[in-house]
């Protein structure tokens, strides 16, 4: 069983942001509003995930580190559904096998919460622990046991980038969220609460890029596109500023790259992309979201409908600007 567990992990815990990204989808699911995160050592001495969630029953807490155990699909019908960020009970499992995990909780209502352990894959035995309602995880030394892993991690300041990815992304689809990052005690993000995505996106790229955004909104039967692009004259160099989110969740997609390139086509200088965050909201049943280990692409029904979405609704915004 230690061998699987680890196969297993490869594919979802690729490097410290894979944990964050996994323990941040948690929270969101548990109903945080605010989550804080300390890193150490680019995640690989320490990852920190703080919440103020749901919580977990204390008898429910060695199931959170079951394989295949997840909380949130009753239903074959769910899997079809998917509402939460997390449904294959695969995340904690996979890190509880490849780190020296502690994970404490509190459940609403409950007088103490309770706290267990897993290094390896071992489980302690669950004991109480006072602390508030919600959730608390430290994950120390990723990969200790798979050295192999652990050498082809990259630079402090790759890993540390990585996660910054991961918080920025998850910021950009829950705007309501308050989040915080620390790197080494060190403060990187304090994003309070807001109602708009553009002013995360004015604290994460700069108030140039968004003084500089159209807002798009447009539906084609079921399925709605909305979100903002950059006018092309902003320039951030080479850098691919896209960002796609699903229902809720981010993602990439080679054929909705392609087709914003395609809107932009003729206005943009050479080497340069299209900045766009754009949100899809396509009824469950038309979209498969179970094809990859971290969820990070999709498969849609009918994508030549997605692709005619994005490319006019863009191309007509951007007409409208006069471009
Ligand atoms: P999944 O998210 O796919 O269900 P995970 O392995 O990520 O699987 O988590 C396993 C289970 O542990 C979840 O289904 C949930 O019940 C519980 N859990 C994990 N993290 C939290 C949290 N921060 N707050 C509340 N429950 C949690
Ligand atoms: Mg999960």
């Amino acid at each position: 069983p230690e061998v699987v567990t680890k196969i297993a992990a490869g594919e979802v815990i690729e490097r410290p942001a894979s944990v964050v990204k996994e323990l941040l989808e948690n929270s969101v699911d548990a109903g945080a509003s605010r989550i804080d995160v300390a890193i150490e050592g680019g995640g690989t001495e320490l990852i920190q995930v703080v919440d103020d969630g749901t919580g977990i029953a204390a008898e429910d807490l060695p199931l959170a580190f079951a394989t295949h155990a997840t909380s949130k699909l009753r239903t074959v019908e769910d899997l079809f559904a998917i509402r939460t960020l997390g449904f294959r009970g695969e995340a904690l499992a996979s890190i509880g096998g490849v780190a020296q995990v502690l994970l404490q909780s509190r459940a609403a209502g409950v007088e103490i919460g309770a706290e267990i352990q897993c290094w390896g894959g071992q489980l302690s035995e669950v004991r109480p622990w006072n602390g508030a309602v919600g959730t608390r995880v430290e994950v120390r030394h990723l990969f200790y046991n798979v050295p192999v892993r652990k050498k082809f991690l990259k630079s402090v300041a790759t890993e540390v980038g990585h996660i910054c990815e991961a918080v920025i992304r998850l910021a950009l689809a829950c705007p309501h969220l308050h989040l915080t990052l620390r790197h080494n005690g060190k403060l990187i993000y304090d994003l309070p609460a807001t109602v708009g995505i553009p002013e995360r996106i004015g604290l994460f790229f700069g108030a140039d890029v968004r003084d500089a955004l159209y807002e798009v909104d447009s539906t084609a039967g079921p399925i709605r596109l909305w979100g903002y692009i950059a006018d092309p004259r902003v320039d951030r160099g080479h850098a691919r500023m896209q960002y796609l989110f699903l229902n809720g969740r981010w993602f990439r997609d080679r054929m909705i790259t392609h087709a914003l390139q395609e809107a932009y086509r003729g206005l943009l200088l050479s080497g340069r992309y299209p900045v766009a965050f754009l949100f899809l909201i396509v009824p469950p049943q038309q979209v498969d979201v179970n094809v990859h280990p971290t969820k990070a692409e999709v498969r849609f029904q009918d994508s030549s409908l997605i692709y005619s979405l994005i490319r006019s609704t863009i191309q007509r915004r951007l007409r409208q600007a006069n471009l």
